[in-house]
């Protein structure tokens, strides 16, 4: 059976990426830097041109302006592993992490698919292009928006952003929900808060906790409309308080008023 496999983000120096760094071959395009050794051309091309493609496709999206060009000495660094193996001993991430991003670095890390083990997710390529790197690229625009060390942002709404953009992904997600409600497996929102990494959690929870968060930045977008989020982020990033943020941006008293509203969203009350 196909892996579940998800897409993290970590705050941490991964000191093995940048010491490496020199050992490694390198593509340049405008906006990125793709690093790779044994990762054959045409798979590191398309990786590039992908990524390209979605710099300004993400922005647009999310409704986000861009202050910091990604130019020059200021390009995404891309780093692909020869194997699951190699990306798992570097990074520390565990076997079902497709890919990493590091967005105070600029930094994202995945693997050449190809030579998938028993160890590794069983990603393809396509997966990658169209899921696993629109979410760590919204990783690191979603921070450059609120703020690197901006300790108000909850995981399930960093995670939730970054889900928001992987294409198809989450196209069945509602009637999941609703299954795992019905096997008491669904976790209210007070419950999400309470994550703050999901280094030690089982891959099933990490499924259920990324598809809950898929679907409270789904329900931000469909019922209040994109320009308020992007006031929620200017909110996040200013006052640095997320109940302040939520209450100054949306009709909505407290979180837990906003659990309320997503859950009848949910469920269709
Ligand atoms: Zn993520």
């Amino acid at each position: 059976m196909r892996r579940f496999v998800l897409f993290l983000f970590i705050f941490f120096l991964v000191c093995g990426i940048i010491a490496q760094a020199e050992e490694w071959d390198t593509l340049k395009s405008t906006h990125f830097v793709v690093y790779y050794k044994k990762a054959p051309e045409d798979f590191v091309k398309k990786i590039s041109d992908r990524a390209e493609e979605l710099y300004n496709k993400i922005t647009a999206d999310l409704g986000f302006n861009r202050f910091d060009f990604w130019l020059w000495d200021n390009r995404a660094k891309i780093y692909i592993y020869d194997d699951a193996v190699q990306f798992q001993t570097t990074t520390g991430n565990p076997a079902w992490v497709g890919g990493v991003a590091i967005p105070k670095l600029k930094t994202i890390a995945t693997f050449y698919y190809a030579k998938n083990t028993d160890y590794s997710p069983q990603v393809s390529l396509p997966d990658f292009l169209n899921q696993g790197l629109p979410h760590e690229m919204t990783h690191i625009i979603f921070r450059e928006f609120v703020g690197f060390s901006n300790t108000a942002i909850p995981l399930w709404l960093e995670e939730g952003v970054a889900s928001y953009q992987e294409k198809d992904k989450y196209d069945k997600v509602y009637a999941l929900l609703k299954y795992w409600r019905s096997e008491k497996r669904f976790m209210d929102l007070k419950k999400l808060s309470q994550f703050s990494a999901l280094s030690g959690i089982d891959d099933k929870t990490a499924g259920v906790f990324y598809a809950e968060a898929f679907t409270v930045v789904d329900f931000l977008m469909k019922e209040f409309g994109r320009d308020r989020f992007v006031l929620f982020c200017q909110n996040l990033r200013d006052k640095k308080n997320f109940e302040q943020a939520l209450v100054s941006t949306y009709s909505l008293r407290d979180i837990g008023e906003l659990d309320s509203a997503w859950q009848r969203y949910l469920w269709h009350e």
